[in-house]
């Protein structure tokens, strides 16, 4: 707007109506071949500077929500991360959540786990890492793995030391169903949550490992584990698509993001973050009536310093 404030209402319609085709809250049924990863909408890569323009509108939209947010200390915003490689994560989240307060945001990422975490259940550094309220936590990966590179990889669930009578056939299953559970409880708890899956093709993947084998300042990203777990592709999608139809629920969505195109994944992410808080109906806390003479008798005693 020319005065410099937000239209938030038109800014959280509009995340809402970009964001939503993209949304799966029920889970039944979902197929992941019917999203294209290479999918920019409506949009054309001459609407590149507007998507930009628009992600810069919203990091303002996001920064005005998280500060109510915090202001109100009621409810916490776990973000889940989960993607392929290379599908562009870690630069979604640092584009998407630039504006943002850091005070009001933690990010944790979740890699191979530890010995210590290996003592504990599988949920266990997940549920300590969890968004205190007024604040938004963001999970690079997370106990999604357990459903994902734990299925692909069955040696990893050896090395979690669970009692053998308890690996049994229904062991994914039952994972599925204590995710939903938790999740249900931190819902009833006031957490909202909101997941992404980043939707890389295989051949967009190719092109960025190329790209970090090529370019010196991204040698660092390169690892050569990664290009072997794209070995197994195939069945990393399979338990993607199994993980969102068993996960997906209206309290706690998926957003399958098509992330060939990372432009267009940022700001379908903001999109839905900024859809997500606006549900919220965040509001600064009212001020009492003792409260506002607390103010005026500061603000009299202020003026009537010396110097
Ligand atoms: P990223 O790969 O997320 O961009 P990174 O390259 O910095 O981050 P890595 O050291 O590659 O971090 O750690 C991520 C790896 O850890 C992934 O391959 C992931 O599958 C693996 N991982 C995460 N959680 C688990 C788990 N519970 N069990 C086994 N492996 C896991
Ligand atoms: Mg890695």
């Amino acid at each position: 707007m020319a005065d410099g404030t937000l239209d938030m209402k038109r800014i959280v319609k509009a995340s809402r109506e970009f964001s939503r085709p993209f949304r799966v809250d029920r889970g039944r049924g979902f197929r992941l071949k019917d999203i294209d990863p290479g999918d920019t909408g409506a949009l054309g890569d001459e609407d590149k500077p507007r998507a930009q323009e628009a992600l810069e509108v919203g990091r303002n939209a996001l920064a005005e929500l998280q500060d109510m947010l915090y202001a109100q200390d009621r409810w916490a915003v776990l973000l889940v991360f989960q993607a392929m490689d290379a599908a562009g994560k870690d630069g979604a989240i640092k584009h998407v959540m630039s504006g943002v307060n850091p005070q009001g945001c933690q990010v944790f990422s979740f890699k191979a786990p530890t010995s210590e975490e290996l003592d504990h259940d599988w949920m266990w550094r997940c549920m300590k890492s969890l968004p205190e309220r007024g604040r938004i936590g963001i999970f690079n990966r997370s106990y999604y793995e357990e459903v994902l590179v734990v299925k692909v990889h069955p040696e990893f669930l050896a090395a979690q030391k669970l009692p053998p009578q308890l690996i049994g056939r229904d062991l994914w299953d039952n994972r599925y169903q204590d995710i939903r559970a938790a999740e249900r409880y931190l819902s009833r708890n006031g957490v909202l949550i909101r997941k992404f899956f980043l939707h890389v093709s295989r051949a967009e993947q190719k092109k960025r490992f190329l790209e970090r084998i090529d370019e010196p300042e991204k040698n660092w990203k390169f690892s050569a584990g990664d290009v072997k777990e794209r070995g197994h592709w195939s069945a990393y999608m399979d338990a993607y698509e199994t993980m969102i139809r068993e996960t997906a629920t209206q309290e706690s969505p998926w957003y399958v993001v098509p992330a060939d195109n990372k432009w267009f994944t940022r700001v379908v992410v903001a999109a839905a973050i900024i859809d997500a808080l606006a549900s919220l109906d965040l509001h600064y806390p009212k001020v009492d009536r003792e409260k506002l003479s607390q103010l005026a008798v500061a603000k009299k005693s202020l003026l009537a310093e010396k110097r």
